[in-house]
């Protein structure tokens, strides 16, 4: 189906109601009969055209997003290295159209896999605007990102330097890196912790002195062009305080190679991780905000160390893609369950709906939360304490924990989560053989299949027992 095919019915006015605000993206709009819209497309004329559950993205709210991202951040790092680079964190979710959007918008795309690479080429992101990020990159990946002329490949160990350079010799070029450090410093939400040693797998130390080991290895090969030091802290990060200590560090190993060396890295990264509202009540910093907090504290940081700014870069994915979207699901069974709990309701509705841990992994991988709405009519005024679950074989199997829902919901109802734009899709599965849901963007009340939704056949295409027609099975097409 093409943009034009799915330009014509079901549109209503825009500013058809009010917007529903945070954390909503900006377009989302009940109208006076008590449905939503998205960017004026009724999500009951998405759901009947395109079916649930499916993610349905607000592109105007993207684009602004991925815009504002960028104007602040240059407005902010002006006198800084002459503005600074935004570089979309493609992970959190990426598409080939997604990617040529943000492009569109100013951005360059970060990508951590030869997959994500190559949708971000294949959008027509040239290579300079693309960066490499991974633990642990194959070779084919690096050749690849080599052949691709990417604008930086961020090294994460001491045999990748090699590894990399190599590639860069075969190819003739001299290849564009950066050294990711780990800085000490964990942050999420609103704390951070300090430390000096780190027990993870990403990035090379800064005390134990691997990341000075790597800047020297990295100078000492003419295939590599080092262009500066790589940190990223933690994830949706509400507060600047992490980033102050994180770019501090950065920033006087960057002296100090230059004191010993005399060879001044001309950029930093300081990665992505900016924070965004899932419930609407958090009390999540402007993007301007941040982008002059940010550059405080390079300011501060470079003044104190006596060194020229670098030209600062940033990766947030979650900021950009995460409000824009929505996840549209059908209601199934609703059953009311006794808790016998001593804390909290003593019944409790489970609302079952046609997705669940396979669309949405985060509230069970690290029990995020999120919450939802009625959105195909506005329901009563009476609401229950209530559990949004999915249809998979497990009792993790949890979408919203507790969220009020109008006591009235019932099977056939449309059910919407918010916010579920960033590694939602980017983190679905297949589990119990369920087809994965698409992206359905809608833009001044068109919509367009940004991925379409697997089918039955997608699955078994994979499977070398299946042979087509052999046997009959209702409900599969040949
Ligand atoms: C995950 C990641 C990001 C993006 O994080 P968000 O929380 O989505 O902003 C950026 N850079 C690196 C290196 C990452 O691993």
């Amino acid at each position: 189906m093409t943009a034009a095919d799915d330009a014509s019915a079901g549109r209503t006015e825009i500013g058809d109601g009010a917007p529903l605000g945070p954390p909503w993206s900006a377009g989302v709009t009940r109208g006076a009969d008590g449905a939503v819209r998205v960017a004026g497309l009724d999500v009951r004329e998405i759901a009947a055209r395109y079916g649930t559950p499916a993610f349905v993205l607000d592109e105007a709210d993207l684009r602004a997003r991925a815009r504002a991202f960028r104007e602040a951040f240059d407005d902010a790092f002006a006198d800084l290295g002459g503005g600074a680079d935004v570089y979309y964190a493609g992970k959190a979710f990426l598409s080939v159209l997604v990617a040529r959007w943000v492009h569109e918008e100013g951005l360059r795309v970060d990508t951590a896999s030869g997959g994500e690479l190559a949708t971000a080429l294949l959008a027509g992101v040239p290579g300079a605007a693309i960066g490499l990020h991974g633990n642990n990159k194959s070779d084919a990946e690096i050749d690849r990102a080599v052949a691709a002329g990417v604008g930086r490949i961020v090294l994460d160990s001491l045999p990748e330097i090699d590894r990399v350079a190599d590639a860069a010799a075969r190819h003739g070029v001299r290849a564009p890196v950066m050294v990711r450090v780990t800085v000490g410093v964990h942050a999420h939400t609103h704390e951070f912790i300090s430390t000096a040693h780190e027990d993870q797998k990403f990035g090379l130390s800064l005390v134990g002195g691997q990341a000075a080991e790597a800047v020297e290895r990295v100078l000492a090969r003419p295939e590599l062009e080092l262009l500066g030091l790589h940190s990223h802290i933690g994830s949706q990060i509400l507060d600047v305080a992490g980033f102050e200590v994180a770019a501090r560090r950065l920033l006087e190993l960057r002296a100090a190679v230059a004191a010993g060396s005399g060879y001044l890295m001309p950029e930093l990264d300081l990665g992505g991780g900016y924070g965004i509202a899932y419930l609407g009540d958090e009390d999540v910093p402007s993007v301007r905000a941040v982008a002059e907090g940010l550059a405080d504290v390079v300011r501060r940081a470079c003044a104190d160390l006596g060194s020229p700014p670098p030209r600062v870069s940033i990766e947030p994915g979650r900021a950009i893609v995460g409000p824009a979207m929505l996840t549209l699901y059908g209601v199934g069974t609703v059953k009311e369950v006794q808790t016998g709990a001593d804390h909290g309701p003593a019944v409790r509705a489970y609302v079952s709906v046609d997705g669940g841990m396979s669309d949405n992994i985060r509230t069970a991988l690290y029990g995020a939360e999120y919450t939802a709405a009625l959105v195909s009519r506005a329901g009563g005024e009476v609401t229950r304490p209530s559990r949004v679950v999915g249809k998979h074989c497990e009792s993790g199997d949890i979408v919203v924990r507790d969220v009020d829902l109008p006591a009235d919901l019932r099977a056939g109802d449309l059910l919407a989560v918010p916010a579920t734009g960033a590694y939602g899709r980017s983190m679905a599965s297949n589990y119990n053989l369920v087809p994965r849901p698409p992206v359905v963007a809608v833009r001044d009340g068109a919509a367009v299949v940004v991925v379409r939704r697997e089918a039955e056949q997608d699955l078994l295409a994979l499977d070398t027992g299946y042979a087509p027609g052999a046997v009959a099975v209702p409900g599969l097409g040949s």
